[in-house]
């Protein structure tokens, strides 16, 4: 099969802060090639790259806010963090869990630092992501998928090499533990010095890598850094990384959507129109109520 070369390598923007409780790095919309046209269906990729919070009596977050049109996928490499929303749900998800949030006609909700967490304090290391809801979906009901690390499906390489972490879509047989509205693979390759891993993921599909932790080649030939974001070509299919020390990457590669894209701050629809009638949702209280 062909080989999927690099596009391009992305090292890492200047940090900001969301809320007071992360620290990211942005990379999909902001960073040089990686706009929401490019990476369709994903939308928004921050990473909050490991960072030390000392101990705080009152847990550090992001209050109340709406999303409308998409899901929210937060994957948890270290730390804690806790969920409401205004349809009374919530939870806490910590190492290795993630929490796949159907945002969907529109919820209101909270991200802090769990409690406890917050008051030992400690290393916090997260990704959320923005997948695109096609038109079709944009308005359907919200929904929660939290994913454990142990209901996550795994897959083991050979020789030792580590695993991969199927949260969504395939990797090889083995299916994902997530659902989603349209084909899309999202993997956590966990490596052991020197452990390789090969990828086959359609030529159409918008395919990219993050480097978490230490540092690989890819198809034998380019290292990568830590939190250097890796754009592949939408040519050939396969790939592989090889880790050079212990690695953490996450894999992600969506078929594109390629629906009109209108984006003001947390509404992501397909018309201006509809992002107004979000606003004016959202105003009304359209969205429920979550107390701050
Ligand atoms: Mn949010």
């Amino acid at each position: 099969m062909a080989t999927k070369k690099i596009e391009i390598v992305v090292p890492p923007r200047e940090p900001h802060f969301v809320g007071d409780g992360f620290r990211v790095h942005n990379y999909i919309p902001s960073a040089y090639r990686l706009d929401m046209k490019r990476m369709d269906p994903f939308i928004m990729l921050d990473y909050n790259s490991k960072f030390y919070f000392p101990p705080t009596e009152k847990p550090r977050g992001v209050g109340v806010h709406p999303h409308r049109g998409f899901e929210t996928v937060t994957i948890a490499y270290q730390g804690k963090v806790e969920h409401h929303d205004s349809s009374g749900g919530g939870g806490v998800i910590g190492e290795g869990d993630v929490q796949w949030m159907t945002a969907a006609s529109g919820v209101l909700h909270k991200e802090f630092h769990e409690e406890n967490f917050s008051k030992e304090g400690g290393d916090f290391q997260m990704v959320q992501l923005w997948v695109n809801l096609p038109a079709k979906d944009k308005m359907s009901k919200p929904k929660y998928q939290g994913i454990a690390n142990a209901q996550i499906a795994k897959v083991q390489l050979p020789d030792n090499g580590g695993e991969i972490e199927v949260i969504a879509g395939q990797y090889k047989d083995t299916q994902g533990s997530a659902s989603t509205f349209t084909p899309l693979h999202l993997q956590n390759a966990r490596l052991n010095k020197g452990g390789k891993a090969s990828f086959s993921l359609p030529a159409t599909f918008n395919t990219a890598l993050l480097v978490i932790e230490g540092s690989v080649k890819v198809n034998g030939a380019e290292t990568v850094a830590t939190n250097h974001f890796v754009l592949f070509e939408n040519e050939g299919t396969d790939f592989d990384i090889e880790a050079l020390e212990n690695a953490v990457v996450l894999i992600l590669s969506g078929e594109p959507i390629n629906e009109p894209i209108v984006a003001q701050g947390p509404f992501v629809m397909n018309t201006r129109a509809e992002i107004t009638q979000a606003i004016h949702d959202y105003n009304t209280g359209k969205f429920g109520y979550l107390e701050d």
